[in-house]
């Protein structure tokens, strides 16, 4: 994927560090646009040294930006929410670019993400500590949260936009500095949110961005300016993350992969089942953290929900991210396509049955501009039916265009298919019954629960992240937990002596 040719100095997409554009490297990695299979632009690969320099830049930044008022940073968040309203459809169609999913699903990212921004404005709140007078005679106890330093972001190609706005309005809301390292499949948007937190009137520095691949995550794990680390991405990526930066002395949350369920009860409305699995199925071609991979039918219910599900996935439209028209994208590279389409073909020769077969469905839309999609890493969807948990497709997380049906008797069987999956990421039921659905927001092992609901990722003021496999750390992102990750705690106890009074104690202090 990466290449140690010079890219042409046209179409880099490089770091900017302290509010300066850096576009030389000594590596590049190519930029395509799913739907054409064209190489776009090159990104520059970030060596030890941009990191370095990245770290030193957010480190001298440090001081200043944790000493500007709470009703400063306030100001420009709100600032920077009103510039991510207003370049909403810009930000959209560059994520469509490079990511391939279609505009009106990076819409919704944009959306999300301004979520963030919101509760981060809300930060004078948010940071107040307690305060407990006299709990001694004479004595008062406060608390303040104060901020770690810099912080590193490490962020996954299927949300360029939102992911990052997970962590960025948080950690610089609590006085934090920041480096960012967006994937290298899809760069460009990072540039974009880095000149609009600019324009907002973020001072140079206190945000940065350091394209690149392991070789800046790396980096980044071990420099020891670097205070704490958020990352998302696949769980073996996410236990790297985790161990090596732990091992460094660093805080750490790193969110991995997922394996997501929707378990449909005989009781559940049919037609309002069969949308959900469809929608958060093959939304963004599967490629979402929680996108519903796997669907658990119970009892007789099977029969009929797969044929409602066949029926909605063949009539699913499959085109560039950029036609109106287009309800599902291309994959973001044709390596990741090709291993999609092999754990479809794994499931058919370990004896599920392929009821819908996208490997085989008819040519996808062509683009909205006439422009020759063939080469586009498209996959249409695949359903697969009467699969076990020891196939292949069940058991590998496959972030793709793929649903797999596996068939249970009972409820019972349905919670332990979920709670004996390594992914703890969301879980969902869909159920008319309030008994059965409250037994399974208190006993499935997962960190976000839907109840009619497929994709329960929480709204900006509670917080993000999975169980099991699907989180490294104690700190889920984004909310209040990241208030909490993003600062230390500072115990303060005071008194103002009274010379007549003082005396020498040299025994353990007691409140009295
Ligand atoms: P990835 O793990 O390949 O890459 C994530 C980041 O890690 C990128 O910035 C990449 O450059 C870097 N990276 C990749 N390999 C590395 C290595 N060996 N050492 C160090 N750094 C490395 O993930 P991806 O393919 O970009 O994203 C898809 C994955 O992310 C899926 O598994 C998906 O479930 C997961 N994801 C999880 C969540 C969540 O909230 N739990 C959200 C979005 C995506």
């Amino acid at each position: 994927m990466t290449s140690t040719v010079p890219a042409p100095p046209a179409g880099v997409v490089g770091h900017v560090v302290g509010g300066r554009p850096v576009r030389e490297a000594e590596r590049f990695g190519p930029v395509h646009d799913p739907a054409t299979g064209h190489v776009t632009a090159h990104v520059a690969l970030a060596s030890v040294d941009d990191v370095d320099r990245a770290v030193a830049v957010a480190l001298a930044a440090f001081p200043g930006w944790a000493s500007t008022g709470l009703s400063r940073r306030v100001e420009i968040l709100f600032a920077f929410h009103e510039l991510l309203r207003s370049h909403r459809d810009e930000i959209a169609h560059l994520v469509s670019a490079e990511h391939g999913k279609v505009v009106s699903d990076a819409e919704g990212e944009v959306s999300r993400a301004l979520e963030n921004v919101e509760f981060a404005a809300g930060i004078p709140h948010l940071l107040k500590g307690g305060f407990s007078q006299q709990v001694a005679t004479g004595v008062d106890v406060h608390e303040v949260k104060q901020p770690l330093g810099v912080m590193a972001g490490i962020t996954p190609f299927n949300f360029p936009a939102m992911v990052p706005l997970w962590m960025i309005p948080t950690a610089i809301a609590c006085g934090n500095t920041f480096v960012l390292k967006p994937s290298e499949r899809d760069p460009s948007v990072s540039l974009l949110l880095v000149r609009l937190l600019a324009q907002a009137g973020l001072p140079d520095g206190v945000v940065n961005v350091v394209q690149g691949d392991r070789v800046a995550v790396d980096r980044l794990l071990e420099h020891p300016d670097v205070a704490a680390v958020s990352f998302v991405g696949s769980t073996p990526v996410a236990r790297h993350v985790y161990e090596t930066g732990t091992r460094h002395g660093k805080r750490v949350q790193a969110l991995g992969g997922a394996k997501n369920h929707l378990v449909v009860l005989p009781d559940a409305e049919l037609d309002a089942a069969a949308d959900a699995a469809v929608s958060a199925g093959y939304g963004s071609a599967g490629e979402r953290c929680m996108a519903i991979s796997v669907v658990v039918a119970v009892g007789e219910i099977g029969d009929r929900l797969v044929e409602a599900i066949r029926t909605r996935v063949e009539g699913l439209v499959v085109g560039p991210g950029n036609d109106p028209t287009s309800q599902m994208g291309p994959l973001i590279t044709a390596e990741h396509r090709d291993r999609v389409a092999a754990r479809v073909q794994s499931a058919l020769e370990e004896g599920a049955s392929l009821v819908v077969d996208g490997r085989a469905g008819p040519p996808v839309a062509p683009g909205a501009d006439g422009v020759d999609v063939s080469g586009g890493f498209f996959l249409r969807p695949s359903l697969v039916d009467h699969v076990l948990p020891e196939h292949t497709v069940y058991r590998e997380e496959v972030f793709g265009p793929v649903l797999s049906v596996v068939r249970v008797r009972t409820f019972d069987d349905a919670l332990r298919l979920v709670n004996e999956n390594p992914y703890g990421n969301g879980a969902a039921i869909f159920t008319r019954d309030g008994g059965a659905a409250r037994r399974f927001e208190v006993e499935a092992q997962a960190g976000m629960i839907g109840i009619n609901v497929p994709i329960p990722v929480p709204v900006g003021y509670y917080s993000f992240g999975g169980w099991k496999g699907s989180l490294f750390g104690d700190s889920h992102i984004y909310g209040p937990e990241a208030i909490h990750f993003s600062t230390r705690t500072k115990v303060v106890t005071s008194r103002w002596p009274d010379p007549a009074t003082s005396t020498i104690d040299l025994g353990f202090p007691r409140n009295r």
